[in-house]
């Protein structure tokens, strides 16, 4: 038997309140963009009604074509929601959606509002840029969402409809084509999990085997922009846009699962390591430049100039979460965590409403021009793939917890929370509770349990250097590495084990090979990564003139204008180059913020990697 994900419920803490922002807060806002954006209205064109079709282009004049997919995002998000708890509100908006999407659809099952009421051409004509693939994948993830989440088959239908349009003409039997944007891949493994039909997960076999064969061409970036230089199995490294190398990665994971394919599995798994080791920000942030959203070389991470998409660090969490299903290694549920924590969470306010899509780990006070996307967060985007994408995940949260299989329970990220476990002889249920990421103490009640022994494994992250469990037999807690820490067992109800992870700060160096930030250091703790924004620097000073004065530690101080519980770093600082004595400046403190509360008081200085 494979580990799965358990039934999980975020009860309270530091996740919770993001969840309960992104349900209030952020998906309310996004059905309110969606109809602003003329996103839904395009929908409505192609069920018939009149008007103009409503799309934005970028800079090159490119006409986004795959907006529908925002409204399918927002819709897993509301599948999820629903599926915690009934919103009245909420439902009548889906219901509205949900209706628009079905009444979008051709009678063969043909669905893409741009190519339906702009283009009026043939559908598939524009594999490369048109994103039809890329729309139904992100449809059918919202399909499944809604028949896990509620047993409700609406959209399901709609997706069955859709896939099997592509089925017919790109499936065996059919021509041979890819999508320009990988996505569907993973969606397409779902769509047999959940239906049975083998069909559509030898689609996705399919279209990964296609892959690299050249059938894009070069495109506006070249073939690798869509990894299609190179075969999917034998590409050594990541290339090209990192979203679509990202999520293709993770369709190649769910097949290769799926047909116990250990080669494809290992390809993946040798890009991920060059991608962790070469080309992945601190942050979790992946893709360096902005020209083509694209990878850079290795080491190429500038502070600065980052490109670091939410999106690809969603994508991050999404690959890392089903490389860690495929191998149990706990490095992966590291990834997740860094991230879940510093990639994804600063794509979203404090309030909910305003979006980063790119996201840099430095901005200056003086900037006479910025990089596109910089600055301050924006309340939707023209190219608006990020903020949806924020919902999904967010309301999917729970799902990244824990896994059991026939031997025990692991616990992936720390969480308060209510599992429920299938394990050999029964069912296991947990209460976790803890103040993380601010405290490292993780407390697990067993609150059922069957007869027979089984293992409680719980994650004790890489970044941390003393940790300890204590078991519930009486005896003195005993030191762990990191990696999971086991307790074996014949567990009784009632019963308690305690993980607690020491947090102190941590004073972060750069790999040498980082030419943009050498000579700088990084303020961490726990799995937070922490920076310095103007809003907090001692009066007179601009934050490009401190450095990290390394004679006096940096200390974990409360910082509960920035929310419940929150942590934030006194740092202490100097002006000046180091070695040059200032009159007056002894004791000169600046307070860090963990980076993903950054630009929630005005966007202006900020900085991740701090001057020594
Ligand atoms: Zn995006």
């Amino acid at each position: 038997m494979t580990a799965g994900p358990v039934r999980a419920r975020i009860v309270d803490g530091f996740l919770a309140e993001r969840q309960r922002v992104n349900r209030h807060h952020t998906i309310p806002h996004g059905f309110d963009q969606l109809e602003r954006s003329g996103t839904l209205d395009n929908l409505r064109l192609a069920a018939g009604a009149g008007g103009r079709y409503r799309a934005s282009a970028d800079s090159a004049g490119f006409t986004f074509p795959f907006l529908d997919s925002d409204v399918y995002k927002w819709l897993e998000a509301v599948g999820w929601e629903l599926g915690r708890a009934a919103d009245p509100a909420l439902a009548a908006a889906a219901d509205e959606a949900i209706g628009l999407v079905a009444a979008a659809q051709r009678p063969d099952g043909y669905l893409n509002s741009y190519v339906q009421v702009v283009t009026g051409g043939p559908p598939l004509a524009d594999l490369a840029w048109g994103h039809e693939l890329y729309c139904v994948g992100h449809l059918v993830q919202a399909a499944v969402a809604w028949h896990r989440a509620l047993g409700d088959d609406r959209l399901l239908a709609v997706a069955v409809r859709a896939a099997d349009h592509l089925e017919r003409e790109l499936g065996p039997g059919g021509r041979e084509g890819v999508d320009g944007h990988p996505g569907i891949e993973m969606a397409l493994v779902e769509l047999t999990r959940v239906t049975g039909e083998p069909r559509y997960l030898a689609l996705a076999a399919r279209l990964l085997d296609l892959r690299g064969k050249g059938l894009l061409g070069a495109g506006r970036f070249g073939a690798a922009y869509w990894q299609d230089h190179e075969p999917v199995r034998e590409a050594a490294t990541v290339a090209g846009h990192a979203v679509r190398q990202l999520y293709l990665d993770c369709g190649a994971v769910e097949v290769a699962v799926e047909l116990g394919d250990q080669g494809l599995l290992a390809a993946v798994q040798r890009r991920w390591r060059d991608l962790a080791q070469t080309r992945t920000y601190l942050t979790g942030g992946m893709g360096s430049r902005h020209r083509d959203e694209s990878f850079g070389d290795p080491y190429e991470l500038p502070p600065d100039r980052a490109y670091a998409e939410t999106c690809a660090s969603i994508a991050g969490v999404m690959l890392g979460w089903r490389l860690l299903l495929a191998t149990g290694e706990a490095g992966y549920a590291d990834a997740v965590e860094r991230a879940l924590y510093n990639g994804v969470l600063p794509g979203v306010s404090l309030t909910g409403t305003r979006f980063f899509y790119v996201n840099p780990l430095q901005r200056r006070t003086d900037r006479a021009w910025e990089p596109p996307g910089h600055g301050e967060r924006a309340p939707w985007y023209p190219c608006a793939c990020c903020p949806p994408n924020l919902m999904r995940t967010l309301s999917s949260l729970e799902r990244y917890l824990a896994t059991s299989d026939d031997t025990g329970v692991r616990l992936h990220q720390h969480a308060s929370a209510d599992l429920q476990a299938p394990v050999a002889g029964g069912t296991v249920r947990l209460a976790v509770r803890t103040g993380y990421p601010w405290s490292g103490r993780v407390t697990v009640e067993v609150t059922e349990t069957p007869d027979r022994p089984w293992t409680l494994s719980l994650r004790v992250p890489g970044w941390c250097r003393s940790a300890t469990l204590t078991g519930p037999d009486g005896a003195r807690p005993r030191a762990v590495a990191a990696g999971y820490a086991e307790l074996a067992r014949p567990w009784r109800a009632g019963e308690v084990a305690v993980l607690d992870l020491e947090l102190p700060v941590r004073v972060t160096e750069p790999d040498p090979r980082v030419d943009a930030v050498r000579g700088c250091v990084a303020f961490e703790r726990g799995p937070l990564v922490y920076c310095l924004e103007s809003a907090d620097l001692p009066p007179d000073t601009q934050l490009e003139d401190l450095r990290w004065d390394r004679r006096r530690a940096p200390a974990a101080v409360p910082r509960p204008d920035l929310g419940d519980g929150v942590v934030g770093i006194a740092v202490p600082v100097a002006r000046g180059p180091a070695g040059v004595a200032e009159a007056g400046a002894d004791g000169l403190v600046a307070g860090a913020v963990p980076y993903f509360a950054w630009a929630n008081r005005g966007a202006e200085a900020m900085r991740v990697w701090v001057p020594r």
